[in-house]
């Protein structure tokens, strides 16, 4: 009765016939890097995301990286994100020649802390006159949108950059100024990872980055190419950051789903909600379910569930436990990235973000998908009683 913590063949299944049709074509044309099919995926998602402009890239790690470039980050540059994040996020910054200077996060929805965003601003740039940081660099980390009303504001106050991860967020919403507004339109560029594990996986590697501001998308249009305007001309130094058509292809098809496979997700999680409350885990402080802060806000998909993350006493003894009984589940992240090795030279030290590693020693994120059966998640549920009832 084993079953995985994300099972992809099962959405496989439900469009096989349609994606092999289409990639057969794009096989048959042998048009393999950009073209129409991406430009074709770059207009329905920027009319899907509600932003001007779409780059189709190879990855959401490349579109952290190619936003970064356009923006003319480097050297001597700081950018203020989240400990709390997959390594790419911090990476990038790094990759660059930059700082990344990290803030933590609040505890309820694992997204950076604006309170302390301001604090850290304020002493930084206010106190110490410290005029490297350029930018702020928010990641909606499991599908659920930062609180960017307050981002914008320092963003205006200390003329900084807000550049979106959302990796872990396409289609989630946020009201802005009593506007529903998708993630990639909340700061001035915002980037999609379609890593196959997403909630919109291509078949490989492939992102994207979205921005209303036409300087940054010529700019990053030059940069995929290696910043070459005309054949074998470089205006700019660049890279190879292109997406190939097979990728766009199979996102094209997918995309029609995507909002269905969001209301899928966020039913599995009300169904996990329930099941935890019934259980009394819940109540008595064993288990904390995703708080989600946007819900009754009349937006639809105020959670899209990228992940569903409890937070659990003793996790890595329930992980085990877990485990031995065949029932998946993964913990995103287990160190945060002050603490990382490659990042010594920051001089971070244990205590720094307290927020940030109490969550990397108590979440752990449970199978979640559209296809999830009620019963599958009733054993995930029942098996964490037990876990604490046989303690
Ligand atoms: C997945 C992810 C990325 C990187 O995307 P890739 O397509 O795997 O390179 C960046 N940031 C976050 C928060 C992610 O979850």
């Amino acid at each position: 009765m084993k079953f995985p913590l994300l099972d992809l063949k099962a959405q496989y299944e439900s469009i096989e016939k349609e994606l092999k049709e289409r990639v057969s074509e794009v096989l048959d044309s042998q048009i393999f890097i950009l073209g129409a099919e991406v430009k074709a995926l770059e207009e329905e998602l920027s009319a899907y995301v509600g932003a001007k402009y779409a780059l189709g890239v190879s990855s959401g790690s490349d579109a952290l990286i190619i936003s970064l470039m356009a923006l003319q980050v480097g050297q001597g540059d700081s950018v203020v994100t989240t400990p709390f994040t997959f390594f790419a996020t911090g990476g990038a910054i790094a990759r660059l020649g930059a700082k990344p200077v990290f803030c933590d996060i609040e505890p309820n929805t694992f997204n950076i802390d604006t309170q302390k965003l301001a604090e850290l601003l304020e002493l930084e740039i206010e106190k110490k006159g410290n005029a490297q940081i350029k930018g702020i660099l928010p990641v909606h980390l499991y599908g659920q949108c930062v609180d960017m009303k307050p981002i914008q504001s320092l963003a205006e106050k200390y003329d900084l950059f807000v550049l979106e991860d959302a990796a872990q967020a396409v289609g989630s919403e946020y009201l802005m100024d009593s506007e529903v507004k998708r993630a990639c339109t909340l700061g001035d560029l915002g980037i999609l990872s379609f890593y196959p594990a997403k909630n919109l996986g291509a078949c490989g590697d492939a992102g994207m980055v979205l921005t209303n501001n036409q300087n940054l998308v010529d700019r990053m249009r030059l940069l995929r190419v290696h910043g070459s305007s005309n054949k074998y001309m470089y205006d700019i130094l660049g890279g190879n950051f292109r997406m190939d058509a097979i990728q766009a292809t199979v996102l094209r098809i997918k995309l029609k789903h995507l909002d269905s496979w969001m209301v899928g997700r966020q039913q599995k999680a009300l169904v996990y909600d329930g099941l935890f409350r019934e259980a009394g885990l819940v109540e008595n402080g064993l288990i904390q379910t995703p708080e989600a802060v946007y819900r009754d806000k009349g937006i639809k998909y105020f959670h899209t569930y990228h992940q569903y993350v409890i937070r659990a006493e003793s996790r890595n003894d329930l992980q085990l436990y877990m485990r031995e009984k065949g029932v998946p589940s993964a913990i995103f992240y287990p160190m945060p990235l002050h603490l990382q090795k490659c990042f010594a030279y920051l001089a971070y030290k244990e205590g720094d973000f307290p927020e940030s590693e109490k969550a990397a020693s108590e979440v752990l994120a449970l199978p979640i998908y559209p296809e999830l059966s009620e019963m599958n998640q009733e054993l995930v549920v029942t098996t964490i009683k037990d876990f604490y009832a046989d303690r």
